[in-house]
């Protein structure tokens, strides 16, 4: 199919870009394509005017420091993957990133869109939620800092305005003593996950992250309850049946999942810690 018409908008800078969203109630930002132009095509979104932030500088910036890991909006999957300071940092970004699409996706989604997007079905909603990152979103108005548990409203919904850019995610390091561990299961490597699990361990706590499983990314904290902690994601998680699973077969995955990743995230741990 073929999108209905639309503007197309390249602006020079995050100025423009932020004038013609405030201008056009009908605007969209467009940013590698990889969830938008799908939409389009198959006519599910019909926005008036696409943004494209392709043209904007200054906006494909890895930044990595001992606070975290600050990733701009133009970056692309492919490229956070292949930074190896960013896995040194915040090893969790790689380990769920590998599991995001496939190559050619990944040369052209970005993260930061991929996070905006609000698919519960992604794998970096969930690490930004269980790391405790947040967004900056830049509009006419001015910038503010969303929490990443602030982010998400619903199935493909973030909180964030219309007229608002995220120009940057910011995900914190891994701290001395800490581990993290990510396992997802998909039919084809590549494909959505049918269900997704991040876990992250530091001394004073344990916290698992979970993907496909709810409407919104879910974070559960388990500390001090470890060996049930599957039992305990599960009272807080909602698996539902879709053509891919029976939520009876997401439960089972949830509890597979949850075993292994919290595993290797304390292997981890011992080993940093060592
Ligand atoms: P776009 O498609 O350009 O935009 C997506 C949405 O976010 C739009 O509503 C847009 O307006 C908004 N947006 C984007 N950037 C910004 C911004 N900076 N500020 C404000 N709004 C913004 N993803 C996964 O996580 N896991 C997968 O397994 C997976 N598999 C895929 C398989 C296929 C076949 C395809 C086509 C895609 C898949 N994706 C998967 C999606 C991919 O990761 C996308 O790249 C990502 O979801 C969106 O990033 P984008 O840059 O392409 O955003």
């Amino acid at each position: 199919m073929k999108p209905a018409p639309f503007r197309y908008r390249r602006p020079a800078s995050l100025e423009e870009a932020l004038t013609l969203l405030a201008g056009e109630p009908g605007a969209k930002v467009l940013a590698g394509g990889q969830s938008l132009v799908p939409l389009l095509n198959m006519r599910l979104a019909s926005p008036e005017t696409l943004v494209d932030l392709g043209g904007v500088p200054g906006l494909d910036t890895i930044s990595v420091d001992e606070g975290g890991v600050r990733v701009g909006a133009m970056v692309r999957h492919a490229d956070l993957l292949a930074d190896a300071a960013v896995g040194a940092a915040q090893p969790l970004i790689p380990l769920a990133l590998s599991h995001v699409a496939h190559a050619t996706i990944r040369n052209l989604g970005t993260t930061v869109g991929s996070i905006v997007h609000a698919d519960a079905a992604a794998e970096m909603p969930a690490v930004l939620c269980l790391l405790g990152g947040s967004v900056e979103a830049t509009s006419v108005r001015g910038t503010r800092t969303v929490p990443a548990s602030q982010l998400y409203a619903g199935p493909l919904e973030s909180t964030l305005a219309a007229d608002e850019v995220a120009t940057s995610a910011w995900f914190p390091a891994l701290g001395a003593g800490e581990g993290v561990g990510f396992a997802e299961i998909a039919r084809r490597h590549g494909d959505y996950a049918m269900v997704g699990v991040a876990a992250h361990v530091a001394p004073d706590a344990v916290r698992l992250g979970y993907l496909s499983v709810d409407d919104t990314p879910t974070v559960v904290d388990v500390t001090g309850r470890e060996p049930e902690a599957a039992e305990v994601a599960l009272a807080h998680l909602d698996p539902a049946d879709d053509i891919h699973a029976t939520a009876d077969y997401r439960a089972h995955l949830v509890r597979v999942l949850t075993g292994r990743v919290l595993a290797a995230a304390k292997e981890m741990a011992r080993d940093r810690t060592a």
